[in-house]
C-alpha cells in the first residue's frame, strides 16, 4: 500500500564525489513496509512548480522477503543543475521531506526458482541490488541459486558499496561479483575489478533464456544497449527486468 510520510534525515555520508548516502526515519515514528527492489518518491515544490522524484530503498533487512525497515536509506547521485540535486544536497540532519512510497515491481520475484540470477547495475542503480541481499543469501541457501552482480562505474571512487558487495561475496559462495570500470583504471586492482562496460561481462558468462534471469538497473543507454544484446542472446521480458532511472514527471 502507498503511504505518504515525512522523512527526517538523520546522518548522511559522501560515499563519492557527487553521490550522497542518506540515512532517513519517518517522522511519525512508524517503520516503512516494503519490498526490497522498490523505491520512495520525495516531493517537493521547485520553481513554484510541484515535482516528485523516485529514489531506490537502498536500506539492507534483517531478514529475507517483505520488509518493514526503521530506516530509509537512498544513495543520491548529483546531477549538475538538477532541483532534487539542490534539495538533497543541502539537507541538513533534523530536516525532513515530503515522500511517499514503497513503488515499483524490480524485485526478486515468488515462485521463480532461476539457476542463477544476473543482477547487473550503473552508478546509483546498484541499490536495489544491495536491498535485496537478505532475500539472496535466503534464495541461495534454500534453493542453490547462484547470483552474478555487476557493477558499471567511471572509475573506482565511484563503485558503490563495493566493499560490501565484495564482503558478501567472500562469505557466500554461491554470490560472484565484479566492478566494471569503464574511464580510470586503478593501479592496483583488487580481484572484483576489471575494465571496461558492465556489457563487457556478458560474453564470458555463458548466458542462458532457460536458465538465467537477468535483472538491469540505472543508465537508460546501457539498459538499452544490454537489452539488444539479450535479445540477441533469446532473452525476452519474461527473464529480463529493468529499472531506467530517468524522472517521471
Ligand atoms: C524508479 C527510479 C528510481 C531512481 N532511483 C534513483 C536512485 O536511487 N538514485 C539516484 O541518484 N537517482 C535515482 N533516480 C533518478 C532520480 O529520480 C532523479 O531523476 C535524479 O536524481 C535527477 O533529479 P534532479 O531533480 O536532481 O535533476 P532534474 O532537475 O530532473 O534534471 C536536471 C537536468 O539534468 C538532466 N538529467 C536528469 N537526470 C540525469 C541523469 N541521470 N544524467 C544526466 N542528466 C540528467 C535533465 O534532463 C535536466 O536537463 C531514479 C529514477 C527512477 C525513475
Amino acid at each position: 500500500m502507498k503511504e505518504h510520510f515525512n522523512l527526517t534525515l538523520k546522518w548522511s555520508k559522501m560515499l563519492c564525489e557527487d553521490v550522497r548516502h542518506l540515512v532517513f526515519v519517518r517522522e511519525d515514528g512508524k517503520p516503512m513496509p516494503c519490498i526490497p527492489g522498490q523505491f520512495i518518491q520525495i516531493h517537493f515544490s521547485h520553481e513554484g512548480e510541484d515535482q516528485r522524484r523516485s529514489y531506490s530503498i537502498a536500506t539492507v533487512p534483517g531478514a529475507p522477503g517483505p520488509a518493514e525497515v526503521d530506516e530509509v536509506e537512498i544513495a543520491v547521485s548529483y546531477i549538475e543543475g538538477g532541483a532534487a540535486t539542490a534539495l538533497l544536497s543541502g539537507l541538513q540532519p533534523g530536516e525532513a521531506l515530503e515522500s511517499s512510497g514503497p513503488y515499483g515491481r524490480f524485485c526478486l520475484r515468488d515462485n521463480e526458482t532461476p539457476k542463477r540470477y544476473v543482477l547487473v547495475a550503473t552508478g546509483t542503480g546498484v541499490t536495489p541490488y544491495r536491498a535485496m541481499l537478505p532475500e539472496i543469501a535466503h534464495r541461495m541457501a534454500e534453493h542453490g541459486t547462484r547470483f552474478f552482480l555487476i557493477h558499471g562505474a567511471r572509475r573506482r571512487e565511484e563503485v558503490l558499496y563495493g566493499e560490501e558487495f565484495a564482503a558478501f561475496a567472500h562469505t557466500h559462495p554461491g554470490f560472484e561479483y565484479q566492478a566494471r570500470i569503464s574511464r580510470q583504471q586503478p593501479d592496483d586492482p583488487q580481484p572484483w575489478e576489471h575494465p571496461g562496460h558492465v556489457q563487457d561481462a556478458f560474453e564470458a558468462l555463458g548466458l542462458n533464456p532457460e536458465t538465467d534471469i537477468i535483472y538491469l538497473c540505472g543508465n537508460p543507454d546501457m539498459i538499452d544497449d544490454a537489452v539488444t544484446r539479450l535479445k540477441q542472446k533469446g532473452f525476452t521480458p519474461r527473464n529480463m527486468r529493468r529499472e531506467k532511472y530517468v524522472s517521471n514527471r
